[in-house]
């Protein structure tokens, strides 16, 4: 059975005021629409940590910074519903603009640090569209719970910036990358490559996962970074907006890998911006640190091992 669908705060707050009243706790998973598994994962995520759900369909205005980039991004609602109908979400929540920036609407909520360089460099105003409207929708619904994929890697980070400094009473759970069968993280935007194009898609994917590798075997980060970017290039995408190394706690550059660390990248396939990132695969550096701080204990040049924990 489809969800109700709801269109206004005053309406969303009778709604879950009524769920509170019975003691139910409640979730909410933002989304710009259009959905695809990837969505739906948050959805089932949520639907098992909280006895409520509500799922958020809305294209923020503000989180755009291309005019034609927002007219182009798709709108399907009922679609959308259809989707998340066998699932049993709750409540569509689907704001009209003017119901969530009214005329005369002047605040913003602006994340500094971790909304700074990699998206926010080459988006500017992004993230603070985002956090102006996660803050909004936070607000709004009263959540417990928030779902969000690490497919957008520094939103979840601005995210829980913005939920640690405003003292906002949400749990922000972070939910894996869902991918296609070939690599390509789903997207919204995938939608918009052309045949050629989304051959050559997955293979940023697979780039990525063979720098981690090259990184975790001891090779040097710069160059390798460097011909991690060349080899993007070579595969067909026509831009690299960035890939980096960034540590997975705060997002800060990091030159070595001796904490949890994630790559992270940003490029152009013809008109399409695609993102993706990947956690290095820590534990494995562990296991290869360990035995080697070991032997060095035992041949006594050490005495002493530091071994950073995730
Ligand atoms: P969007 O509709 O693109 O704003 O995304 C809404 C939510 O879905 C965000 O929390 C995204 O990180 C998440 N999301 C988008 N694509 C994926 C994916 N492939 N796997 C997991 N989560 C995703």
């Amino acid at each position: 059975m489809s969800a109700p669908i709801v269109r206004t705060v005053a309406e969303l707050r009778t709604v879950v005021a009524g769920w509170r009243r019975t003691g139910a706790s409640v979730a909410v998973v933002p989304t710009m629409g259009a959905l695809h598994e990837g969505h739906l994962s948050l959805v089932h995520s949520a639907l098992q940590t909280a006895d409520r759900v509500i799922v958020t369909l809305f294209v923020n205005p503000k989180q755009f910074n291309s005019a034609a980039d927002l007219a182009a991004y798709p709108r399907t609602e009922n679609e959308d519903a259809a989707k998340l109908a066998p699932l049993g979400a709750h409540v569509l929540y689907v704001p009209e603009a003017a119901e969530m920036y009214p005329d005369g609407f002047a605040t913003t909520v602006s994340v500094s640090g971790v909304s700074d360089g990699l998206c926010g460099a080459f988006r500017p105003g992004h993230f603070d569209g985002v956090a102006t409207v996660v803050a909004k929708l936070f607000l709004q619904t009263g959540a417990d719970f928030a779902f969000f994929g690490e497919k957008d890697f520094q939103q979840l980070h601005v995210v829980k910036r913005m939920v640690r400094d405003l003292d906002i009473p949400i749990a922000v759970v972070p939910c894996p990358t869902v991918r296609e069968a070939d690599g390509l993280a789903l997207s919204s935007r995938n939608a918009r490559l052309s045949p050629t194009e989304r051959a050559i898609a997955p293979k940023l994917a697979s780039i990525l996962v063979e720098t981690a590798e090259r990184l975790a075997n001891g090779s040097p980060v710069t160059s390798t970074l460097a011909e991690a970017r060349a080899a993007v290039l070579s595969a067909g995408y026509r831009e690299v907006e960035y890939l980096e190394l960034r540590g997975e706690a705060d997002l800060q550059p990091i030159a070595s890998i001796d904490r949890p660390a994630r790559l992270i990248v940003a490029a152009w396939l013809g008109e399409t911006r695609l993102i993706d990132n990947l956690r290095m695969p820590w534990s494995s550096l562990l296991a290869d640190q360990m035995p080697r701080a070991c032997q060095e204990l035992a041949a006594g040049t050490a005495s002493l091992i530091a071994v950073r924990l995730p």
